[in-house]
């Protein structure tokens, strides 16, 4: 599906940035790129910033004109830093990520069009666009670089590719210690726990039985909130036994001693 997006860099000036725009897409997963006239290109400032992304430098597409880059383009998103004269559909880029994805899962192709460093795309380019994508920036400095912008646009590609195909977008670590280590306690488990947790309180003079002031009830929710796992449990448990001997009068030890 993400085969189905192409990049397309309009008249970059600076061959750093087409190299930064490859990285970033690939880091997301995206391949195709379309430049459209660039000032210099192959260049060594290029492969420099694309630092492994560059079989998507060797395998970019140089054309003369937009018109040759929207070759078979069925939906033509085309980003700009700022608002312009004439109105036109407006997306944000969370909102053209998931519409890509989606046009892009029927197998339509679509294009993700940036303009260049100092003059962005010219009107003309933007009437070539179905969607104008306007990163929400800063008002007062609402330019991002180049390589930042398509960074944005192919991060919110990625999440609505993921979301739609079902992948999660974290990596799940859990403790390795035991595999029911991380597992939630169960409710008899947690009345024992309170019950140990109450006669402890009554023996080190915190929970006075005669006027109990909720005491228990405020640590039920308390608790209740936590999500306490069984090795968390565990700890719990031996802070209270620990804390009932001394209470008792057991001369305290300390454990590495
Ligand atoms: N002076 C130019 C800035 C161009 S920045 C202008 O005012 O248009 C180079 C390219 O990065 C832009 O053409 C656009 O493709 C992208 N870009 C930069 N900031 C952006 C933003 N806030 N939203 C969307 N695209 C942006």
């Amino acid at each position: 599906m993400l085969q189905n997006i192409r990049v397309v860099l309009v008249g970059t000036s600076h061959p750093g940035n087409i190299g930064g725009a490859a990285r970033a897409m690939k880091n997301m997963g995206l391949s195709r790129l379309v430049l459209v006239d660039p000032a210099h290109f192959p260049h060594d400032d290029a492969n420099a910033r694309a630092s492994g992304a560059n079989d998507i430098l060797e395998n970019a597409r140089v054309v003369g004109t937009l018109e040759e880059a929207l070759v078979g383009a069925n939906l033509v998103m085309g980003t700009s830093a700022r608002d312009r004269k004439i109105p036109w559909p407006l997306l944000d880029p969370r909102e053209a990520g998931a519409m890509t994805v989606e046009h892009a899962g029927q197998g339509e192709e679509i294009a993700l069009v940036f303009g260049r460093e100092y003059a962005g795309l010219t009107n003309e380019e933007l009437q070539r666009c179905h969607y104008h994508v306007h990163i929400p920036s800063n008002p007062d400095f609402s330019s991002l670089n180049l390589a930042a912008a398509v960074q944005v646009l192919s991060y919110e590609t990625r999440m609505a590719w993921l979301a739609a195909d079902g992948q999660a977008t974290k990596v799940m670590k859990y403790e390795t210690t035991s595999p029911r280590s991380t597992e939630l306690v169960a409710m008899d488990d947690m009345e024992k726990f309170y019950e140990h947790l109450q006669s402890t309180l009554v023996d080190i003079g915190f929970l006075d039985p005669e006027k109990p002031r909720h005491l228990m009830a405020r640590l039920r929710r308390f608790y209740g909130r936590s999500e306490i796992s069984r090795s968390e449990m565990s700890i719990l448990r031996g802070i209270l036994t620990e804390t009932q001997k001394v209470a008792h009068g057991e001369p305290y030890k300390r454990k590495d001693q």
